[in-house]
């Protein structure tokens, strides 16, 4: 019996705005689909909190012993600023500021999204498709969309018609926004558009003379539109309805939106049934965002070398603070809030860490089958980590306890304990096994407040040239002792 029949999960659907109880198509098995980087830049923490987000989902899933089939894109081409029809291509542009090829661009920050990853404990996804591998798929789906009716060709473009769509199907269901506000909300075109209609989204982009990534196709040589990437990627590996689709909040609209309509104009049929949004993250009370600066990149929070926080973090510390919040909340990102997390995450280490010496007893002070449905439910609640955490503390308490004689476990509970506190923390939050004195920074700290020690001991046996000596040469390597009113404390530069 696998651990799904048993546990039922229950996940927002962003389509029907409420919880539903998780049921896959095939029993067993999850089609999960999750838009991948555009990758032009630098992945920053907002990039990596909503993939880590998805990460926990599929370590879940995995967890209760469903096959899972994840894929996430890499979008490598037709992603235009402002996520809009017109302006440049994000790629490409950037190839020209650094004076490259577009595919230069591509490599660059796909090697440097996979090298983030890694370091952040992520699982691969089982496909990681590309958009440029892809589009003949593309090329194939527009052609149905015209067929069907639902699309229009001008000037080697193509188009698709959001009010033609509108009148059999509902575009807005997943937004829920109407068709008739958005109207009301844009701009007349001004005579400068091949669109029928400012809704109308592009399926297919003439690409202009010093346009470089373009491939020839039946309208002309151009490349394919966005959100039409993911629709001919999801249901080349997943079908044409599969279980779950996930993305960042922002992606609801006009992205996802777009994709829904693409679907059921070709297929005649919604490609999902449950749409995940995770939300987004913040540093120091405003959305991170790379068009406005406000961004920390996974290497400088990694190194502590950055204007915002007081010292450097472990990736892991950083995954526990992601875990600490629900995937659907706003997450703010602050020092007070990863000094909080980091201790919290080595108690829980230490703890982990004593369950190997301790000894059982004749009996249970503890009711631990109790305890490990509790952290099923949370996590079956839409995978509500926080909850989980907190179980996971209350265990710590525990286990703490039975190390100063104050409780115990049996031999079957503390092996029952063992069991979950590492299926959770390490299998499904992906957190990883380090204790304090594994980091590199805090050896360091560690051996200066050594010296710092010494120094006191030898002013106070008046041994001037000893203690000037360590505050001298300290100095020289760039470290800082500064004595005040409450002892001495030290800074680097
Ligand atoms: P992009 O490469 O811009 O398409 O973004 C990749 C993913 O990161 C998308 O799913 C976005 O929704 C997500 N994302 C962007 N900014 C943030 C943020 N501040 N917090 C969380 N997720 C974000
Ligand atoms: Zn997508």
């Amino acid at each position: 019996m696998q651990l799904y029949e048993e546990q039922k999960i229950q996940i927002y659907n962003t389509l029907s705005g409420k919880k539903e109880t998780f049921k896959p198509i095939e029993e067993g098995f999850v089609g999960m689909y999750v838009c991948g980087p555009t990758v032009y830049s630098n992945v920053h923490l907002g990039n990596v909190r909503t993939f880590m987000s998805f990460d926990m989902v599929f370590r879940y899933l995995d967890h209760l012993g469903y096959k899972v089939r994840y894929v996430r894109n890499i979008t490598d081409a037709g992603h235009l600023e402002n996520d809009a029809d017109t302006g440049k291509d994000k790629i490409t542009e950037q190839a020209r500021k650094e004076e490259i090829v577009p595919m230069e661009v591509v490599q660059r920050y796909t090697v440097d999204f996979h090298n983030v990853l890694n370091t952040f404990n992520f699982r691969p996804p089982s496909v990681e498709p590309t958009a440029t591998g892809h589009i003949i798929e593309q090329i194939e789906l527009i052609k149905t969309i015209i067929d069907n009716g639902f699309a229009y060709v001008v000037n080697g473009s193509v188009y698709f018609d959001v009010h033609k769509f509108d009148e059999t199907n509902n575009y807005g269901i997943l937004s829920k926004r109407k068709l008739e506000d958005l109207i009301h909300n844009t701009r007349t075109l001004d005579g400068q558009s091949d669109k029928k209609n400012p809704q109308d989204f592009a399926l297919w982009k003439r690409a202009e003379p010093q346009h470089i990534m373009r491939w020839p196709s039946p309208w002309s040589d151009g490349f394919p539109g966005w959100h039409l990437e993911c629709t001919a990627m999801s249901s080349k590996y997943l079908g044409d309805n599969f279980d779950i689709h996930g993305g960042g909040m922002d992606l609801k609209f006009p992205h996802h939106e777009c994709e829904i309509a693409q679907s059921e104009a070709a297929k005649g049929k919604a490609p999902v049934n449950y749409w995940m949004h995770a939300n987004m993250l913040q540093l120091n009370g405003q959305r991170m965002s790379k068009s406005t600066g406000n961004v920390v990149n996974p290497h400088e929070l990694l190194s502590g070398e950055n204007k915002f926080f007081s010292k450097a973090f472990t990736p892991s510390v950083i995954r526990f603070f992601n875990a600490q919040s629900s995937y659907r909340s706003i997450l703010d990102l602050t020092d007070d809030g990863l000094l909080a997390s980091e201790k919290g995450f080595y108690r829980l280490m230490d703890a982990i860490n004593l369950l190997s010496s301790i000894k059982a007893s004749d009996t249970s002070t503890f009711n631990v089958s109790e305890w490990r449905q509790k952290c099923y439910d949370a996590m079956n609640d839409d995978f509500n980590s926080p909850i989980l955490i907190a179980h996971l503390f209350e265990a710590a308490k525990h286990i703490n306890q039975i190390n100063d004689n104050k409780a115990s476990l049996t031999s079957e509970d503390l092996e029952l304990l063992k069991k979950t506190m590492n299926a959770f923390t390490f299998d499904v939050l992906g957190l990883v096994n380090v204790t304090k004195s594994d980091t590199g920074t805090d050896k360091l700290a560690g051996a200066i407040e050594l010296l710092i020690e010494i120094r006191q001991q030898a002013r106070a046996n008046k041994d001037f040239v000893l203690s000037d000596k360590i505050r001298d040469d300290l100095a020289e390597k760039g470290i800082q002792l500064n004595d005040g009113k409450d002892g001495t404390t030290f800074t680097t530069n």
